[in-house]
């Protein structure tokens, strides 16, 4: 994790239908006002919505440019930041799915501009949260906490068009928040660590909520405002916190693990940190476990370590491996130091 501490939240969150429609009217009711704007988004979004977005502010009198993001890396941000610095908007918005919204925030914060984020597919945590992923030179995704956006713009008749897989990401690193939250409570227990109770009910709300609802069918909107609202709150759970630790547990550690030594990146972060949270909640004897693989199954989340493209082996080195990753973050790893055996009997207790 790089960068320091940030306390603050978004201003404002809209979700439900039409929102990309009715934008000016949001931009109205939360006083956003803004002479010229920078649409991040690449091919696709730009296709699907951009192009509404750019006309919608130019009714309204508002300059808009947009600039493609093709990648999330580091050579990506300096670009972004040099187009930012060019065009100076006072506003950013960033319109796509993961990659584009981590770039949009981290280059927006870094230049001192607003952003909103107006997701295309709610596949992971980011949202609203203050941490940005963007891969280093040896193409590692590396968390940086930032600012978060300033507001969130969730049009759920958009995401409705996004890949199963991905809404089933979502579910993974939402549901991933339970193995994070019992760590976190572990630590607290054993070593002092930090707690913020507030913070770890937000974390944990979402996700619990999802597990209740019993919705499984992903296009109903009953389930994309239920996953929307829980990866929100579990962003808003880290801008209180000040890390991602609410949300980010043994099993981001082994994810990270994973990416570092078995490169490059096998699944989706929340297919990754999903699969090894079931991993974790065997070690921790977690409550939750058995409600978070029934939803699992019902909604055909992949619970194979063979869909990673990873063997038994390469799943115990990655988790032998994942104490060295936020070695300052005291988990379940850390607390009961599993060896091969251990490993490989937890991986059989949840048929990995
Ligand atoms: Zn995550």
């Amino acid at each position: 994790m790089q960068g320091k501490t940030q306390t603050t939240l978004p201003q404002f969150i809209e979700i439900g239908t039409k929102k990309i429609k009715n934008l000016n009217g949001i931009f109205k009711n939360h006083n956003v006002a803004c002479k010229e704007v920078l649409l991040l988004c690449d091919d696709t979004t730009l296709r699907i919505g951009g192009h509404d977005i750019e006309l919608i502010l130019q009714k309204q009198n508002i300059g808009v440019s947009n600039h493609l993001v093709q990648n999330s890396d580091d050579g990506t941000i300096v670009s972004v930041r040099e187009v930012i610095r060019r065009n100076a908007p006072d506003l950013v918005i960033g319109f796509g799915g993961g990659k584009v919204l981590d770039v949009a925030k981290l280059a927006a914060a870094k230049n001192n501009t607003r952003f909103i984020s107006i997701p295309t597919t709610v596949s992971n945590d980011g949202l609203a949260s203050p941490v940005s992923v963007i891969k280093d030179s040896n193409n590692i995704p590396i968390s940086h906490i930032t600012r978060p956006p300033y507001g969130v713009i969730v049009d759920i008749d958009v995401v409705r068009q996004a890949p199963a897989r991905h809404l089933k990401a979502g579910v993974g690193d939402l549901l991933s928040n339970l193995s994070a939250v019992f760590d976190v409570r572990l630590g607290h227990e054993r070593k002092s660590e930090k707690i913020d109770t507030n913070a770890l009910d937000l974390a944990e709300v979402g996700a619990r909520r999802l597990l209740e609802s019993q919705q499984y069918d992903m296009s109903s909107a009953a389930f994309l405002q239920n996953l929307t609202q829980g990866l929100i709150k579990s962003g808003f759970a880290m801008c209180i916190f000040g890390t991602s630790r609410p949300a980010s547990g043994s099993e981001h550690k082994i994810s990270h693990s994973i990416d570092h030594h078995f490169p490059p990146s096998r699944g989706l972060h929340g297919e990754q940190v999903g699969i090894a949270a079931l991993f974790t909640m065997v070690l921790q004897k977690n409550w939750y476990l058995e409600a978070v693989k029934k939803f699992y199954e019902k909604i055909g989340f992949p619970c194979k370590l063979s869909y990673l493209n990873l063997s038994r082996d390469d799943f115990t080195e990655a988790v032998l491996n994942a104490t060295k990753i936020r070695p300052e973050r005291y988990t379940i790893l850390e607390d009961i130091t599993p060896i091969d055996e251990d490993i490989r009997r937890a991986l059989k207790k949840v048929n990995l």
